[in-house]
């Protein structure tokens, strides 16, 4: 019995359907309806307030949640040069991160603000990423091996998940008794400042953990010098190749890379599902976080004896979604993050409607940078050249004979993040689970969202490297190979 008592309860979040819940989130969140933050390394010579870039709100072009000073070279050596490893035992270093979990979760209404303002999450976003932050921060607290840190980590985390992921790779990191040396995302580095001063705050030393903001060239110093003793990356693939290149050129033979990368991911939906069961997946895997998760459903397979029918509920069930602004409590899609991305999506779209394959098309908001969900036809999985990273769904139909060419075109994408299947046939469950590649696979749900602890995530492939984060393996990888204790 004692397996079903965890020994570390996940977070609560916060119940969305209870009224008195959301307006407590949106006093909260209200203080910093105007706050301006700023970000800037820890150890910085001078302040370099010329040098401040704005950070812009996706889906308010007059709003300017603050600015960032990134990172120089003389930055990153000083940073590297104090980076020291964080030698108290490691249950003081449990009670401090639970200690910094306590801040965040204390600290939500001003995160939930960041999050809108800063990253375009909508409040169910937020209130998911939050959990999943403090999340991290328990479950790496709890699960600490008895082994050596290998001294200085790198780590670089992706816009997507500015808190959650940031919170992962540094958390993981930290416990293992690392110094790390964090850049965020150059979209989303106020969030991450912020996230920095709270792990301070609850008692990370300042030599431990330090920010340092920027874009390319500092994520590349940081990936090629010898002082660095691991690197956890998420992000693109083409990076982690480069990263891969880079410290094999620069770093000792045999230092880490943990890499969580794109994916291509693919859902079945056979003719025994359940329709109401599989549209509602469907629009939640495809459209939440506006699609910007490297989980996202990408290519959705229909049998073809259903493809009709579940297509007219999925196109009326896009249409009772709400595009908008993230600060309005009945947004479900926000915006994508930025310029670039909006118009990369949108030439995609403009090339599936000249060859008249867009099924479906909501309006968009006329200003920021939105996408509004769409559905669009394509012949197989193998019609898509790149990870289209935004609220796009693609549908390909099937005929049950096909199955295992379906599988085999979904394998051959070389990915292999997350895999959906709706079905209610047990053998056929059996089947194409054990066929399909893919680090996270989903049965009759959606295929988002991995609960720390319970749901590690991770792809192969194409997809990263592992372990899988939030699970048992991932923090021996913060360790030195050759001085693990019991935790091998
Ligand atoms: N862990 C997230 C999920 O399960 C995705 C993380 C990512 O997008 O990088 O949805």
């Amino acid at each position: 019995p004692e397996l079903f008592q965890p020994e570390r309860p996940n977070s609560m979040g916060f119940d969305l359907h209870h009224t008195p819940t959301l307006d407590k989130i949106d006093v909260a969140r209200d203080a910093f309806r105007a706050h301006q933050w700023h970000a800037q390394p820890l150890l910085s010579e001078k302040a370099h307030p010329e040098d401040d870039k704005p950070i812009l709100n996706p889906a308010q072009p007059l709003d300017r949640p603050g600015a960032v000073a990134p990172a120089s070279a003389r930055d990153v050596e000083l940073a590297l040069a104090s980076a020291c490893p964080w030698q108290s035992p490691a249950v003081e270093r449990a009670r401090i991160l639970n200690k910094a979990a306590d801040l965040y979760e204390a600290h939500f209404g001003e995160l939930f603000a960041l999050l809108a303002r800063e990253a375009g999450k909508s409040v169910p976003d937020a209130v998911a990423e939050l959990r999943e932050a403090v999340d991290f921060l328990r479950y790496y607290a709890a699960n600490i091996p008895d082994a050596e840190p290998a001294g200085t980590f790198t780590c670089i985390s992706p816009w997507n998940f500015p808190l959650a992921i940031f919170t992962g790779q540094i958390s993981a990191a930290l416990a293992t008794g690392n110094a790390v040396l964090a850049k965020p995302a150059p979209q989303t580095p106020l969030i991450a400042h912020r996230a920095v001063q709270l792990m301070h705050e609850a008692g990370v030393p300042r030599d431990a953990l330090q920010l340092l903001p920027g874009g390319p060239s500092v994520g590349a110093a940081l990936t090629s010098d010898p002082r660095v003793s691991g690197v956890a990356f998420t992000g693109s693939t083409a990076t982690a190749l480069k990263i891969r290149a880079a410290m094999a050129e620069h770093m000792r033979p045999g230092t880490p890379l943990i890499a969580e990368t794109g994916g291509l991911n693919a859902m079945i939906v056979d003719s025994t599902a359940l329709p109401e069961q599989a549209v509602q997946a469907i629009i939640e895997s495809a459209f939440q976080s506006a699609g910007q998760r490297c989980s996202a459903l990408r290519c959705l397979y229909v049998q073809e004896d259903i493809a009709k029918d579940l297509l007219t509920m999925l196109t009326g069930a896009m249409e009772a979604l709400t595009v908008g602004d993230p600060w309005h409590l009945s947004t479900d899609c926000g915006p994508v993050i930025d310029e670039d991305a909006r118009q990369g999506i949108a030439d995609h779209i403009a090339q599936a409607r000249a060859k008249g394959q867009v099924l479906k098309e909501l309006n968009t908001p006329p200003e920021g940078t939105f996408i509004a969900p769409t559905l669009i036809e394509i012949p197989g999985i193998a019609a898509l050249e790149r990870e289209v990273f935004g609220p796009v769904l693609h549908v390909a139909r099937f005929k049950a004979s096909e199955i295992d060419q379906v599988i085999a075109d979904i394998n051959a994408t070389g990915y292999g993040l997350t895999f959906g299947l709706h079905t209610r046939i047990d053998d056929r469950v059996q089947h194409i689970t054990e066929a399909v590649h893919a680090g996270n696979i989903y049965v009759n749900r959606n295929q988002i969202g991995a609960i720390v602890g319970s749901q590690p995530f991770g792809g192969e492939g194409l997809s990263g490297t592992g372990p899988k984060a939030g699970g048992p393996n991932y923090m021996t990888r913060f360790c030195r190979p050759d001085r693990q204790n019991s935790a091998a």
